[in-house]
């Protein structure tokens, strides 16, 4: 099999990548390869070229301005020739984007004097979609009534509008999962549907067809009107579109009302208001404002660049459905210890269209052997830490996943009330997955791409026969064990460094939590979010502690030397002083029905040091008084009820983000057991549990990983070595001193566990290791939540119940 007849290319691929592709090192990209990507030869001769010649605005008599202006006109020519297009048939408007292309014939066709019936495919671009808004009526079809369509069925039954004009749009090759539809629909089209009073318009979508095959407007079976594409992802580079337009059809933009500077030979203005559009091409009349001239000029370096690297089209249509094939091969062929197939595939079934052959793009979905779906928000993790670079959810294809998963419209719309959104992480609901994993490939894909890839399911996601827990008989009393605190850390800040308590120190704990817990974080001034450290690894090196005697917290950054500022600040515990101020107290207010705000900082000093030290700016937020810490922080709790639905959420981002556990990932716990509970818990990890994951980890050829890097409020550790590892999971509650604790269930994990929290370094481990050992689900666990049991006692002490290190801890078992 290795040696394929695409074996030269691959090579050359291989080798130029290199070169080329610098930034692909280490990678396996999945994700369009080659079309998102820029050739450094691009660059350079760009570079080269806009350093030494003086492009001026194009419209005016200048030199600089005429050598721009024919520039522009070469490139026309030139793309017009890469898809063999006759400049006399056809001519090339130069747009944004594709979407940019299909706003400009939806405007058109709105001012027809009846406007326009819509009819798109169902594996459309929700780009396509949206044009049924402008249309006085529309209708998505699939396979079998478009053939009914050509057949001579019209697809309205009973057509009420008068329109004057039909637009059919539809891909010629799904971007969802390859599937190509036939080029000649629109011919087919034409000539059944002679006698319709309304006339027929096409709108092509080629943008993922164009990625990666030859297209060919000179065939005698192309016919449609208005052919869209994004020319970055041919070549990667420059960000800029096109719309061809048949010049038999531009009568349809006759009716555009908008003119804008370009688009026009003379306008008045006053006693009689009047313009003249320009009359010599039909570009000229549809291409507001200045065109993007030097993208322009640097989309002809693409062509060359391209042209030398990859040859032709052809040759990467070729590479890339070879490619196509070994992927879909490896990936169905996968199977559980017990025979079920791993992958439910998307691709490869092209039924009547087979003839047209595959895209390269594959869609699939992973099962355990269970038969239970793999969340992709827990398979994109892996990828991420893999530095696989692939695309999952629903890929603005509302139509196309509708119909490969099955999901009535009816059932998108429950999802969506049940809280889905475009690129949210909770993505099975119901039972059933709301998207896609899908890998594209591309002229610069590799064989090694895609075998690496295949290699990395098997790895992480091929279940050999279930096996019953080995732990259960390994249950002994745990009255023998002598466990005792290790170390008591707060995390003032929350996802930023966390604060060891001394030894011999009473630290006070609250029904919410520890004391000064998660009584700050930092807000992105843009978006509103509380940042995490997940992004910005860097918030590990802001090093706080608390000075309880003097009512300060000091932050401390231990990164490189700040360039303008001490490396520290320090801030008041007291919560109404200054600089902190309250944030539209109404806003919350009216939320919960109680008066609370939130508090912002307003001292530029310290809203500089933290987004220097992070590098984004950002500012610092409180949550206020900790003194009834249950009141203030049962009211987030309230917030976070609100939180779907409420017009505010944006405001209160920050409020929602906040109870969530150091370490875990907010978003993604049962909300039910944690975050609608008045309490924000506190996480409980083991050094038995870390030690057995270390092993793990060794085994696997890892560094050991520090205990800090768990964020644990509370290490409990067992000297004497009898506790089994991850004896926690088992355990109801634990009494630490002479105070009782409830354990919630285990701490969910992201990669944040990745992050060395001394030197804010991200590393595959341990979550790699975690993945394999610690994953239920579809979810890993590590460490334990719990919180203080208020219930029970009656001792007076509880009004400020307190835990120091060095506390022995005792065990309430589930028997
Ligand atoms: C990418 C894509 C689009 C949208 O392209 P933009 O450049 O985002 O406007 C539309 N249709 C298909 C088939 C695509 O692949």
């Amino acid at each position: 099999m290795a040696e394929s007849p695409h074996s030269g290319y691959n090579a050359t691929v291989q080798d130029f990548r290199e070169i080329e592709y610098p930034m692909l090192k280490g990678s396996i990209y999945l994700d369009h390869a080659g079309s998102t990507l820029c050739a450094k030869s691009v660059m350079d001769m760009f570079a080269m070229d806009m350093t030494s010649t003086l492009y001026g605005n194009p419209h005016s008599g200048s030199w600089s301005s005429q050598l721009s202006s024919s520039r522009i006109e070469d490139v026309r020519l030139r793309l017009l020739d890469f898809f063999q297009a006759d400049p006399t048939e056809y001519d090339l408007v130069f747009v944004a984007n594709t979407t940019a292309g299909i706003k400009l014939v939806t405007e058109a066709l709105r001012t027809l004097p009846h406007g326009f019936s819509y009819v798109y495919h169902q594996a459309c671009h929700t780009s396509l979609v949206g044009v049924r808004e402008e249309a006085t009526e529309s209708i998505c079809v699939n396979d079998c009534q478009m053939k009914a369509w050509i057949d001579g069925e019209a697809p309205f039954k009973d057509s009420s509008s008068a329109s004057s004009a039909t637009l059919l749009s539809y891909s010629a090759q799904s971007h969802l999962n390859g599937t190509r539809y036939p080029l000649s629909w629109a011919k087919q089209l034409r000539s059944r549907n002679t006698n319709s009073k309304s006339t027929m318009y096409t709108l092509l979508d080629v943008a993922s067809l164009s990625a990666t095959s030859p297209l060919n407007l000179s065939h005698p079976d192309f016919a449609a009107d208005f052919i869209v594409l994004s020319l970055y992802k041919i070549f990667g580079f420059p960000d800029l579109g096109a719309l061809l337009v048949r010049r038999a059809s531009s009568d349809v933009f006759s009716g555009r009302k908008y003119f804008g500077g370009g688009t026009v030979d003379a306008v008045t203005c006053h006693d009689e208001p009047w313009h003249a559009f320009k009359s010599n091409s039909l570009h000229e009349r549809l291409e507001d404002g200045t065109l993007p001239f030097h993208n322009i000029i640097a989309a002809d370096f693409a062509l060359q660049v391209h042209a030398r690297l990859f040859g032709s089209m052809a040759r990467i249509r070729e590479h890339t459905s070879y490619l196509t094939e070994r992927l879909i091969d490896g990936l169905s062929g996968l199977r559980h210890g017990n025979e079920q197939p791993v992958c439910v595939m998307y691709t490869g079934f092209a039924g009547e269209n087979s003839m047209l052959g595959q895209g390269p793009v594959v869609a699939f979905n992973i099962k355990n052997s269970s038969g239970a779906w793999v969340s992709l928000a827990e398979f994109e993790k892996l990828a991420i830490l893999k530095h696989i670079h692939i695309r999952t959810g629903s890929l603005c294809s509302p139509g196309g996943i509708a119909s490969v998963l099955d999901l009535t419209s009816w059932e998108m719309r429950k999802n969506y009330s049940a809280g889905f959104r475009c690129g949210s992480d909770n993505d099975i609901i119901h039972g059933k997955p709301t998207g896609v994993i899908r890998a594209s490939l591309g002229a610069m894909s590799t064989l090694s791409d895609v075998t690496q890839f295949i290699d990395f399911v098997a790895e992480f996601f091929v279940e050999a026969t279930k096996t019953t827990s080995s732990t259960e008989d390994t249950h002994k009393p745990r009255h023998d064990t002598s466990l005792m605190v290790k170390s008591i850390t707060v995390f003032p800040i929350k996802s930023c460094g966390g604060y060891n308590v001394p030894p011999g120190m009473q630290w006070e704990v609250r029904p919410e939590g520890l004391a000064w817990d998660r009584e700050w974080c930092l807000v992105h001034r843009g978006s509103s979010q509380a940042l995490s450290q997940k992004r910005y690894p860097k918030m590990a090196l802001l090093q706080p502690s608390i000075d309880l005697d003097r009512g300060i917290l000091h932050v401390k950054y231990n990164g490189a030397p700040m360039s303008r500022m001490q490396n520290r600040v320090t801030i008041s515990l007291l919560a109404n002083s200054a600089p902190f101020k309250a944030f539209d107290s109404n806003l919350t207010s009216r939320v919960c029905g109680e008066k609370v705000s939130v508090l912002f900082c307003i001292s530029e000093e310290i809203n500089d040091f933290f987004s220097e030290a992070i590098g984004v700016p950002c500012v610092l937020a409180r949550f206020p008084p900790g003194g009834q810490g249950l009141k203030s922080r049962s009211t987030k709790a309230n917030l976070l009820k609100r939180r779907q639905g409420s017009v505010t959420k944006k405001a209160l981002g920050v409020v929602c983000d906040v109870p969530s556990p150091p370490d875990s990932d907010a978003e993604k716990q049962d909300e039910g057991k944690i975050l609608l509970s008045n309490e924000s818990p506190i996480l409980m990890i083991t050094t038995s549990s870390v030690a057995a994951l270390n092993a793990d980890v060794k085994a696997n050829g890892g560094d050991d990983v520090a205990e800090t890097a768990f964020r644990g409020n509370i290490i409990v550790e067992d000297p004497r070595g009898t506790l089994p590892p991850y004896a926690e999971d088992e355990w109801q509650g634990i009494t630490i001193g002479s105070r009782d604790f409830k354990l919630l269930g285990g701490c969910q994990r992201c990669h944040m566990v990745c992050i060395d929290q001394v030197t804010g370094e991200k590393k595959p481990e341990p979550f790699v290791t975690l993945a394999k050992t610690r994953r239920y689900n579809g979810k890993v666990y590590f460490g334990a939540h719990m919180r203080l049991d208020v219930g029970k006692s009656d001792d007076d002490s509880l009004q400020k119940p307190t835990i120091s290190v060095g506390e022995a801890v005792l065990i309430r078992d589930a028997s």
